[in-house]
């Protein structure tokens, strides 16, 4: 097909319109090769997920707020509706000419109850970054699309400067051509740096996701992380008929640490702790800090007894340890913990295996603490510990 064929000239309007040209008056339609057809059209569900970017970016500009995954989550459940009690308060505070500062949403984010908070924080940023996948994709396609339609171009401006015939309409359309050059150049290099945003905005998300599940004392998971481990190492073992076990460990006495040695010093003694309890971990044992002096672990492929006993291991090399307050020199005698181990499969679900444990942990404080206990039905019995 060449430039020469008169019935080229039916896709001129719609290139033309979305390259911001239009029609001039009384011009002849101008003949177009085929392949300079209309580009493939970026549906509206991406329009709008760009859209949306680019009101969360104006959002945490105009509130000079910095990208945090805590700050999408908010700018997303206000611009998407999502979250109209929050909206409200923040309409409120820009109304009231206030600043909607970081410091400000963390203190609605405490009033509000952080568990539940914590929970949907998880979940906005996992549709953001559903989003900002897509968004990834279609932009990936729309720049490749955008290329190849530049290097069709590229060979038509060539092809259409070497034709001899060339009378005004050849050389007005070779004009057209390279200012339409000129143009995808610079979609190219917009589709660039929305690419690179893109990422970008997806390795903070990352970070923040990461972030958010673990304990920045310890840096253990934290609770919310072992919930959703918990979850997935129970489906897993019932599917393989493997062996799951689930056990609370709390430091016993940690109040005295504090009342006597100060809370920073008791926050070392946390890390040790923590450290201790971490030599088990690997791809078949999870720990997790799962608040307070309080820490969970799960043992897949054990039986509870043997997962009893290396609990029990720990417990003792903890409490063979001689540590002192380096701050001071004063030790802070001996550190021990209490736990109550439960197998997963011995109780109805996995919650009540759960309150098992806890029990028999709180049955273990009871008989006098710097021991591991496994729970037996008589556990789920018993009022949850409040160790
Ligand atoms: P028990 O043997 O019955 O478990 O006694 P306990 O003193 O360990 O338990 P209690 O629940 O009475 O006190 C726990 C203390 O742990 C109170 C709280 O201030 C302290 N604590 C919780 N989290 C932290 C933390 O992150 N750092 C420090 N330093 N202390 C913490
Ligand atoms: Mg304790
Ligand atoms: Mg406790």
């Amino acid at each position: 097909m060449t430039a020469h064929d008169p019935s080229l000239g039916r896709n001129r309007s719609g290139l033309l319109g979305w390259l911001g040209f239009g029609n001039r008056a009384g011009a002849e339609p101008m003949p177009l090769p085929e392949t300079l057809a209309e580009p493939p059209r970026t549906d509206r569900r991406d329009t709008a997920r760009r859209r949306q970017l680019e009101e969360i970016g104006t959002f945490l500009a105009t509130h000079q707020l910095e990208l945090t995954g805590q700050s999408l989550a908010i700018a997303h459940g206000y611009l998407s509706g999502e979250e109209p009690q929050l909206a409200r308060l923040i309409d409120r505070q820009v109304q009231a000419r206030k600043p909607v500062t970081a410091e400000w949403l963390d203190e609605i984010a405490a009033r509000h109850g952080q568990g539940d908070d914590l929970a949907q924080l998880s979940q906005l940023m996992e549709r953001l970054e559903t989003s900002i996948d897509e968004f990834g994709r279609t932009s990936q396609d729309a720049h490749k699309a955008t290329s190849d339609y530049h290097s069709a171009l590229e060979e038509h401006v060539s092809e259409l400067e070497q034709v001899n015939l060339a009378g005004e309409v050849i050389s007005e359309l070779a004009t057209i051509a390279k200012v339409m050059l000129k143009r995808t150049r610079e979609i190219e290099k917009q589709m660039q740096r929305s690419e690179a945003q893109t990422r970008s905005l997806k390795r903070r998300l990352e970070e923040a996701r990461r972030s958010a599940e673990e304990d920045a004392l310890t840096g253990l998971p934290n609770r919310r992380a072992f919930e959703a481990r918990f979850e997935e190492e129970y489906r897993q073992a019932r599917a393989a008929a493997e062996q799951l076990c689930v056990a609370f460990c709390d430091i016993d006495n940690f109040k005295r640490i504090n009342d006597s040695h100060g809370h920073e010093a008791g926050d070392r003694v946390l890390k040790v702790v923590a450290e201790c309890l971490s030599r088990i971990s690997n791809d078949r044992c999870h720990v997790s800090r799962h608040g307070g002096e309080e820490f969970v672990v799960l043992l897949r492929d054990m039986p509870v007894e043997e997962a009893r006993t290396r609990l029990d291991q720990l417990r003792e090399q903890l409490a063979e340890r001689r540590l002192v307050n380096r701050a001071t020199d004063v030790p802070f005698g001996q550190i021990t913990f209490s736990g109550g181990v439960a197998d997963a499969f011995a109780f109805p679900d996995r919650r009540a295996a759960l309150r098992a444990a806890d029990a028999a942990l709180y049955r273990a404080k009871q008989q006098g603490r710097n021991r591991i206990l496994v729970a037996g039905a008589e556990d789920l019995m018993m009022p949850l510990a409040a160790a």
